[in-house]
């Protein structure tokens, strides 16, 4: 199969484009129309065999990922999806895992709402790039800078499992198989939290997506923002942000998993206390769950203390590629 064929056969449908897709995959550009006055949001995120996924990972589940992880980035945002283009490196055509990448790939983009308009396909060795375009009306947009001192932090969903998992698939841990299915779940197919990133405009003060751990992914937010965060470690492990699988773990681990872990793909997001209804209003609404797990405050720094008021040293750092 030639490369053309290989795009028209995979990655380019037919049928009407979205009000925000003038012009889709097969010409030189896409053409996409932004809502009037509303900007674009950009993001680029890649994955590469053997650095981000198993070389036997399920195409379908990578199809869902590579898609999922950048949608994230425009849900820590608040953008709403456009468009994705996809670069594509492939050691050859292999139609059936052609197949399974864009039936995983394709159905989130259709739930997302967010069609594929464009991209590049060579030979090489599996590496796959996507950039994500989105738009935000101007000034609701949620960066990392916003955070100020009396505002409360909070997490969507459940933290931990995905690392959990990948411990579990690398032989360093035992996992019971139901928990390591439920974990693997996590780390192979995570939900990008677009409607909660919508609901967030305009209430939370500073957002990013947790993507290399929640210490690493909040310490963005508190540097962009110039202050610091007193969270506790008893309000963590007995939130909603840790899944009965994680809690059952020894606490050691479980923490590392929350705290360190990466591959969440979950919101981490300030917000002023007086909003904290608003806020548990837009979870509801976003039906996502959300907890708060500590406050903001002015002097710099991250600071964890246990259930007795004691400052926790877990010398934990987020996943960092050149560490
Ligand atoms: P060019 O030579 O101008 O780079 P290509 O021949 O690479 O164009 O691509 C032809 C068309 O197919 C373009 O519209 C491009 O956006 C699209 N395309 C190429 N690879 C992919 C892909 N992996 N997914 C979606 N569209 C793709
Ligand atoms: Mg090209």
């Amino acid at each position: 199969m030639g490369e053309f064929e290989l795009i028209r056969h995979y990655f380019q449908r037919t049928g009407p484009h979205p009000p925000g897709v003038v012009l889709g995959v097969g010409d030189d550009c896409a053409l996409l129309q932004p809502d009037p006055g509303q900007r674009l949001a950009v993001s680029t995120d890649m994955l590469v065999e053997g650095r981000h996924f198993f070389a036997d990972v399920d195409p379908v589940a990578l199809g869902h990922k590579a898609l999922a992880v950048n949608l994230s980035d425009l849900a820590a945002m608040g953008a709403r999806p456009l468009g994705f283009t996809l670069a594509l490196a492939l050691p050859r055509a292999d139609a059936t895992w052609l197949a399974g990448f864009s039936a995983g790939l394709f159905a989130l983009a259709d739930a997302a709402g967010c069609p594929l308009v464009g991209g590049d396909t060579t030979q090489g060795p599996l590496n796959l790039s996507i950039t994500v375009f989105g738009q935000v009306p101007p000034g609701q947009e949620l960066r990392r800078s916003g955070a100020r001192a009396g505002d409360e932090v909070w997490v969507s969903g459940q933290l931990g499992d995905a690392r959990l998992a990948l411990e579990a698939l690398l032989g360093e841990i035992e996992l019971a198989p139901e928990r390591l299915a439920r974990a693997r779940q996590r780390l192979e197919r995570p939900t990008p939290r677009l409607a909660l990133g919508l609901e967030l405009r305009g209430l939370a003060s500073a957002a990013a997506d947790v993507s290399d751990g929640l210490c690493g992914d909040l310490g963005h937010i508190l540097a962009a923002s110039g202050v610091g965060a007193d969270l506790e470690v008893g309000a963590l492990l007995g939130s909603d942000a840790i899944s009965a699988d994680l809690r059952a773990q020894p606490r050691e681990r479980a923490l590392r998993c929350a705290l360190a872990g990466g591959d969440d793909y979950e919101l981490v997001f300030t917000a002023p206390a007086a909003a904290r209804e608003a806020l548990l209003q837009a979870a509801r609404a976003a039906a996502t769950p959300v907890s708060c797990l500590g406050r903001i405050s002015a002097e710099p720094g991250l600071r964890w203390r246990n259930e007795s008021g004691q400052p926790l040293d877990l010398a934990l750092a987020s996943f960092d590629h050149f560490a």
